[in-house]
């Protein structure tokens, strides 16, 4: 069993332990992995890429005084059809989320666990079931390897399920996404303007733009690099038979 999996029953199986990681700022709270994963990943040659997604701004709506109990999420319209398109291909969904109120105190590291298990059950509601979905409930000065800009929660991932990082995605509404693709190794990036995106969008620098592929919503992003691999498909079947 891979250290990720094992991580992931000893929180479920020991709600203490959940607790225990408050205080384990190197690694990225596991929440929900088992959901759908036998499914996503048992189809999915290895190694397969990815859509990796992060949560608030792109599959549920941002709140600015962060979102404290299962009632204040939102889901963001259109998420559902362009995750179960990705799905239908035999693609992991990865979820990667910075949390940090409950490093900063502002609700417990049980609420933000439940407040996620929520978000999944509205995904699993709707026929998606992410194969993996990580959490980071960091401080942003506890110095983690987990916190986005950082790249621990998609090379994490990518260890435990055999990803092909180059060949995968990753779609966010703010620049420490598009950050986290490149430092990651993902191989293609894109800024939502729903939630934060369009603010950050004008913030960044003319390279971080280069790097990056600005989209509507995740539906528009999802149908974009879905384009763009049947184009690389394309491109290499015809090369390879000439
Ligand atoms: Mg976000
Ligand atoms: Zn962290």
């Amino acid at each position: 069993m891979s250290a990720l999996a094992r991580k992931r029953t000893d929180s479920e199986a020991h709600p203490g332990h959940v607790a225990g990681l408050a205080s384990s700022p190197h690694r990225p709270l596991v929440v929900g992995c088992r959901l759908g994963q036998r499914d996503a990943l048992a189809r999915a040659p290895r190694p397969s890429p990815a859509l990796f997604v992060d949560r608030d701004g792109v599959l549920v709506e941002n709140r600015d005084s962060y979102i404290r109990e299962p009632a204040d999420v939102r889901r963001i319209r259109g998420t559902g059809p362009a995750l179960r398109a990705i799905q239908e291909r035999g693609i992991p969904i990865v979820i990667v989320s910075n949390q940090s109120a409950a490093g900063r105190r502002l609700i417990s590291l049980a609420e933000t666990v439940e407040i996620h298990r929520h978000v999944l059950r509205l995904l699993a509601a709707d026929g998606i079931y992410p194969a993996c979905s990580l959490i980071c409930p960091h401080h942003p000065d506890d110095g983690c390897r987990c916190r986005k800009p950082a790249p621990g929660m998609p090379l994490a991932a990518a260890a435990a399920h055999g990803l092909d990082l180059p060949r995968s995605c990753l779609v966010g509404d703010a620049r420490s996404d598009v950050a986290v693709a490149r430092r990651a190794g993902v191989g293609r990036a894109f800024l939502v303007t729903t939630g934060r995106g369009a603010r950050e969008a004008e913030l960044m620098s003319a390279t971080e733009r280069r790097s990056v592929t600005l989209s509507e919503d995740l539906a528009a992003a999802v149908g974009t690099w879905i384009a763009g691999s049947h184009r690389a498909q394309r491109a290499r079947e015809s090369g390879s038979s000439q």
